[in-house]
């Protein structure tokens, strides 16, 4: 039951929302807001880690080295969810670059990007841009970023494009490649989205396409059309999540919308250990 205060502060942080929205100037304040606060984080945990600097784990995205990197465990709210499926979700040790705030995912897309793929040249479809990793393909690559709420990225890049995964504006055969990173588990039509991936994926491309998922589970638990933050952490793990994957139904899917689907196991990606990736995560990629 919300006390009355907490009711009224609910309104009127709806009420404020629309009124900047209305003004057009929610999404650059808050774009603002996240640069502020990601420059306050950085500042703490260099200062923190400052004891920790030298030999051990290295960013690839900004080089810094540190014994350890910052950890990050599940709230309560979501550590059922994730722990009961044994999520791969990217929690544990090691987890955010105490120099550049970049994430262990990012780390490893960034490091299969790296050598595993080549991104030199090549035109490239990025669904809600990550900043580390669009600040890294942009000066490589002719990136198109996208997002259905593109406001949200408008601080990352200026140019992105409001577009909906399941219904892209793309015309066939558009890019040599996508990066789609924690995107399907949020949308309740996922086999549509990856069918517009492999549409608008030119013949040979790959999709770099990391989800939240579970070796544990033999099914996909999901609830497509669910619209209950608290039970989507409860059950998900995350407030926006529809699903958590069972690893070998999510590459399944993926072969039902067309693609030859390459997982990389945490053995085969075992030389990038030293960029603080976690421990047993592997990388799925699409190939058309
Ligand atoms: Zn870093």
């Amino acid at each position: 039951m919300l006390t009355n205060d907490l009711r009224y502060f609910v309104a009127m942080k709806r009420f404020l929302k629309r009124l900047l929205q209305g003004l057009h100037i929610y999404y650059p304040l808050h774009g603002f807001y996240r640069n502020i606060v990601d420059a306050q984080t950085k500042k703490k945990y260099r200062a923190a880690y400052k004891k920790y600097e030298g030999k051990g784990f290295i960013c690839n995205f900004c080089n810094a080295q540190y014994k350890k990197f910052v950890p990050q465990y599940p709230d309560k709210n979501i550590e059922e969810a994730i722990n009961k499926n044994a999520v791969i979700a990217g929690f544990g040790e090691n987890v955010y670059c105490p120099n550049c705030l970049s994430k262990n995912r990012e780390r490893l897309v960034l490091a299969v990007l790296q050598n595993d793929l080549n991104v030199t040249g090549k035109s490239i479809l990025h669904f809600s841009p990550e900043k580390n990793l669009y600040n890294f393909l942009k000066d490589k690559a002719r990136v198109t970023t996208v997002d259905i709420m593109p406001g949200l990225y408008r601080n990352i890049d200026k140019n992105i494009i409001k577009a909906d995964a399941t219904k892209l504006h793309f015309a066939d055969n558009s890019f040599d490649m996508i990066i789609a990173n924690h995107i399907l588990e949020h949308i309740p039509e996922d086999v549509q989205a990856m069918k517009e991936m492999y549409r608008v994926l030119k013949p040979n491309g790959s999709a770099v396409l990391q989800v939240p998922y579970s070796e544990k589970l033999n099914v996909t638990i999901e609830e497509p059309f669910i619209n209950d933050p608290k039970r989507q952490e409860r059950l998900f793990g995350q407030r926006d999540h529809v699903r958590i994957y069972a690893l070998k139904n999510y590459v399944k899917r993926l072969e039902s919308a067309g693609f030859t689907v390459t997982v990389l196991s945490p053995q085969a990606l075992h030389n990038y250990k030293k960029f603080a990736v976690q421990d047993s995560e592997s990388v799925v990629i699409a190939n058309k």
